[in-house]
């Protein structure tokens, strides 16, 4: 299917939906994103995504055009002119054209493109049996270096950690941070059952604050299931009860061997499981 794409307030095919090749969200992956999700026609947590991308770009000093609202219509516009429901969006903001070099002082312009799509999430086997995933040696970016609370479109980081889980024959790769805690996997938040209890890094570990996450975060405490912010190393993943990961396309898998051990019985767990089911009679 050849949806129509989105880029500064106009309409494309997607065969000529080109971006200009001295953009320096090409030329220096300097720009930020977003990636979400809708249901039945419905952005999940629109209000959410706008505010995480409003954040981003403010913390690379990239001026979004027009409001919060403006770019949540634009986004609903999209997927009504594409007639999708259940669709992956892929909002990017780039820095825009500007000369060679990497000084952003010269792109007055940012690009606003906006790509709905079908989604591919893991195949069913995954949430029924669980994921295997390894621990990748690239470490996530210090947030010293660059924050990973930004969604920029420099994801070289991750997609080397990415290298090694499919290397290894794993979809996902568990991703350390500079102090050898547990941070995240290459496009999805961990978190850790032991006991009862939730637990999963908190953002000065060095992670995407993910939508989904938060989501999950929410259905824990609605639910009363504890659910616990705290550093996490690999030995208590290896001690955990369940395991599992959240991401806009994977939305809640589970995670059932890690670095080649079980994780619990081996199985995808009962918290885990009921997590799933909450989160899918969220969205629907
Ligand atoms: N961490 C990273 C590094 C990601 O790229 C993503 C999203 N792809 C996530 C976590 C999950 O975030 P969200 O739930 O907002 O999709």
């Amino acid at each position: 299917m050849s949806y129509k794409v989105y880029i500064n307030g106009e309409y494309f095919d997607k065969e000529n939906a080109t971006v200009n090749v001295y953009d320096h969200g090409l030329l220096y992956g300097d720009g930020v994103f977003e990636g979400m999700r809708s249901y039945n026609g419905k952005v999940f947590r629109m209000e959410q995504h706008m505010d995480r991308l409003w954040f981003s770009a403010k913390a690379i000093a990239l001026k979004i055009p027009g409001t919060k609202e403006e770019m949540a219509q634009a986004v609903n516009q999209t997927l009504a002119i594409n007639n999708l429901k259940d669709a992956y969006i892929r909002l990017v903001i780039t820095r825009g054209v500007g000369p060679l070099g990497i000084s952003p002082v010269r792109c007055p312009h940012p690009q606003v493109i906006i790509i709905t799509d079908n989604i591919t999430m893991y195949p069913q086997k995954c949430y029924d049996e669980g994921l295997e995933i390894v621990t990748a040696s690239t470490i996530r970016t210090s947030p010293a270096a660059f924050s990973p609370r930004v969604k920029s479109l420099n994801y070289l980081n991750n997609i080397m950690a990415k290298l090694e889980g499919l290397n290894a024959g794993c979809d996902e790769a568990l991703m350390l941070n500079h102090k050898g805690e547990i941070c995240e996997c290459t496009g999805d938040n961990i978190f850790l059952v032991r006991n009862g209890i939730i637990y999963t890094p908190p953002t000065d570990a060095g992670i995407l604050e993910g939508i989904t996450r938060g989501a999950v975060i929410d259905l824990a405490h609605q639910n009363g299931i504890s659910l616990q912010e705290v550093p996490q190393t690999r030995h208590d993943v290896y001690i955990s009860d369940e395991c599992f990961l959240t991401g806009s396309a994977a939305e809640v898998i589970p995670v059932v061997k890690v670095d080649g051990r079980e994780i619990g019985t081996g199985k995808p767990g009962p918290i885990t499981k009921k997590l799933i089911t909450l989160f899918r009679e969220m969205i629907s």
